[in-house]
């Protein structure tokens, strides 16, 4: 029976298991545990996933599929082995379940029912590159695979233009050119590093900026799974508005939020004068101070 980590309810645990983004030695203690003693594994793909147990020589009662297409029915069985307090797994094919694989919506829905589930960490793709970037990891947004159509892929990186936290995506190595090349003409010249094949024998970080995207990756480097990062908007003037008004008088836009609170004013006081001083939109001091702290 597996350890139930939470309360002594009838029902049984749904556990979310991260499995190895290449590396089998990555898998935990605690998901072989959890994988050996579950009575079912809902797995994206069944034949990939039975290779992976029979490594580890697991042989569950029970693995069935659970992807984005049969999501409906997989959960509905899920909750129903569930109900009769079997515990059990999911997993994808690699890394955490849910980001950027099947797994959220049986989540959701056992959130919303509130049914017993564990999440255990273990191996993940964007962390793992976040952190090997060298790129801020004080605040990062992840944005999963952009979008094959080059006008959803343009709008997409348009919306994150103006962010200045570090910017993650994953990337198919068919359109990784295409993508580097549209946050070349969307972002400007940012760095940028692709962790490529994290974990195994040919990991690699290729570190650059994104005039050079097209030299980046020799022809046969595009091959293999990767993870695209971006530094955010940088403290370096963007637009016309902010490098007009990048100092008054010798005073950062910061010093100057500053003195006219050390005045008395409130933040957003002080800011709204900035802007009004200095012919810009708040926003942009805004952003402007996030940059400069
Ligand atoms: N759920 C996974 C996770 O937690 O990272 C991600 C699954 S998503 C379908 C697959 C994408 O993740 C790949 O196309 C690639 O962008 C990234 N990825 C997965 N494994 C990787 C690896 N070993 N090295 C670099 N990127 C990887």
């Amino acid at each position: 029976m597996i350890m139930n980590d939470l309360s002594q309810s009838t029902r049984g645990t749904l556990y979310v298991v991260p499995t190895p983004i290449g590396n089998l030695e990555d898998i935990t203690l605690r998901a072989l545990r959890v994988l050996k003693e579950a009575h079912f594994v809902a797995a994206e793909d069944t034949r990939h996933t039975k290779k992976l147990l029979t490594h580890f020589d697991i042989h569950p009662a029970e693995l069935f599929s659970y992807r984005e297409h049969n999501s409906r029915e997989a959960g509905a069985k899920i909750i129903a082995l569930l109900e009769q307090g079997r515990s059990g797994a999911v997993v994808s094919d690699a890394g955490m379940p849910a980001i950027s694989d099947p797994g959220l919506t049986i989540v959701v829905d056992l959130v919303k029912l509130g049914y017993p589930m564990v999440v255990l960490p273990g191996p993940n793709a964007l962390l793992t590159a976040l952190v090997g970037s060298g790129l801020s990891t004080e605040a990062f947004s992840f944005h999963g695979f952009l979008d094959r159509q080059a006008k959803w892929r343009r709008a997409a990186l348009e919306f994150l233009k103006m962010r200045p936290e570090t910017l993650v995506f994953y990337e198919s190595p068919h359109r990784i050119h295409k993508s580097l090349a549209d946050m070349h003409a969307i972002f400007g010249d940012r760095q940028v590093v692709i962790a490529k094949e994290l974990t195994k024998v040919h990991e690699r970080y290729v570190r650059g900026r994104l005039s050079e995207w097209n030299t980046l990756l020799s022809p046969d480097a595009t091959r293999g799974e990767m993870v695209v990062l971006i530094e955010g908007m940088t403290a370096a003037p963007v637009s016309q508005e902010m490098s007009n008004s990048a100092s008054i008088e010798g005073e950062s836009i910061a010093q100057h939020v500053n003195r006219l609170m050390d005045e008395g004013l409130d933040k957003k006081e002080a800011m709204r004068e900035v802007a009004k001083a200095r012919g810009m939109s708040r926003r942009a001091v805004y952003q402007t101070l996030l940059l400069q702290e």
